[in-house]
């Protein structure tokens, strides 16, 4: 939900401060999640200048993973980004609505029937089956439309796309010129891995075909495909993840800036004595008099049940007032428990907001905790969370809704 544009979260009584208006708006919520736009934009730049001459499409599926796919599309188009990937036709009528100009394809690819729908939003699919590549074929010539297609080769995911024989067998139809193939491309399986031998393997199968695919753009290049260096960037790349902070070179340094941050609420804090447990199941027991801290947030925002803390093994970490605190017992469903106890009295009070991501805390350093990857991290942060977003062109952050409250009463 986004907090700036739902007027039932503006106070309806007594005219407050701008402060008190924003303070009273987000305590309908249990936590504030905030979209860096200017980071987004600057991580956009980076990709782009490691890819020059190379140009840098965004991938915004998942509604940019996790992020927003509206004012993400918007402002990587202001910053000058011109070409989108999402995964379904729906995803691609939210990002049409949001920029007119940018070329958008779906990855998805093309279904019975759906040529109505690509040609409505003016969107292409990337086409992986011979089959699909005849069915669009029909509905271009029966209506007329000409808006291209990518063509996806596969070059060892298995997964989607045509494989090379097949590939090889539209070349005639590149040959005869009008074919309405704007981009032939693959996707690499293990590009992360700086010295997986599949990655050149690919290289040299998808530099041959798209060889012969004479005067069409090639792309190859996912986040981690750009730092492989300048043969798998082509004419175009494909950063996802990396635009949103995940680190695209796991065995160094993180290029990329965070872009997300999640705080949430203390609802309460307590005392509880040497052998009381805490949580669901009772599986983590205090060790000495301990100070907790409940926080307003869960499994259900996306804070997976995986980084619980138990007697023995430890969980994930918590920034509160500026320090580290562990994790104590289970991660429930809109609740978790930290333990405070080394804070100086009274630094945890309630209503304070505590940073679940962000503040130091990476989204891969919470994947680690939650046994999964960066990608799952963001596309799991929930929807409780109030949304703000930062820089960039967010049009309505929260201090405009308390400005604007005189006038909606
Ligand atoms: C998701 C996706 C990307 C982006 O991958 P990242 O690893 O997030 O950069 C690129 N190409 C295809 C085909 C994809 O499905």
């Amino acid at each position: 939900m986004n907090i700036a544009s739902d007027p039932k979260l503006v106070p309806q009584t007594g005219p407050l401060s701008a402060e008190a208006n924003q303070a009273a708006a987000l305590a309908a919520f249990g936590g504030v999640l905030t979209v860096d736009l200017d980071a987004l934009v600057a991580n956009w730049r980076k990709l782009e200048k490691t890819a020059v001459p190379a140009e840098c499409s965004a991938v915004i599926k998942a509604n940019a993973y996790g992020c927003g796919a509206d004012p993400v599309a918007r402002a990587l188009s202001k910053a000058g980004c011109k070409t989108f990937f999402v995964a379904t036709i729906e995803e691609a009528r939210v990002v049409r609505a949001a920029v007119a100009e940018p070329t958008i394809y779906v990855l998805g690819g093309y279904f019975q029937n759906t040529g109505d729908h690509y040609a409505a939003i003016n969107c292409r699919p990337v086409i992986g089956d011979l089959n699909e590549l005849a069915e669009w074929d029909v509905f271009c010539r029966r209506t007329g439309w000409s808006g291209g297609v990518a063509i996806h080769v596969d070059t060892g995911m298995n997964r989607l796309g045509l494989t090379l024989q097949e590939a090889q067998a539209i070349i005639p139809r590149i040959n005869a010129g009008d074919h309405g193939i704007t981009l032939v491309m693959s996707h690499l399986v293990s590009a992360e891995q700086l010295n997986s031998p599949v990655n050149a393997r690919q290289l040299a199968a998808f530099r041959g075909i798209a060889s012969e695919f004479t005067g069409v753009p090639a792309s190859l290049a996912n986040s981690s495909g750009i730092f492989l260096g300048a043969p798998f960037q082509f004419d175009l790349v494909r950063p996802g993840a990396a635009l949103y902070g995940v680190n695209p070179t796991p065995e160094a340094d993180n290029p990329m800036q965070p872009v997300v941050d999640v705080k949430a609420r203390i609802v309460q804090t307590r005392n509880v004595e040497r052998g009381e447990t805490v949580g669901y199941g009772g599986t983590w027991t205090a060790r000495r008099p301990t100070r907790l801290a409940i926080i307003a947030a869960g499994y259900a925002d996306g804070y997976f049940r995986a980084a619980s803390a138990n007697d023995g093994t430890r969980g994930a970490e918590v920034m509160v007032a500026g320090k580290r605190c562990p994790v104590a017992g289970r991660v429930s469903m809109d609740l978790i428990a930290i333990d405070v106890t080394d804070l100086a009295p009274n630094a945890a009070r309630r209503g304070h907001m505590v940073t679940l991501l962000g503040d130091g805390i990476t989204v891969d350093e919470l994947a680690h905790h939650f046994g999964t990857i960066g990608y799952e991290v963001l596309t799991s942060l929930g929807h409780r969370y109030a949304r703000l977003y930062k820089g960039g062109n967010a049009e309505l952050p929260v201090e405009k809704l308390a400005t604007e409250q005189p006038a909606a009463r």
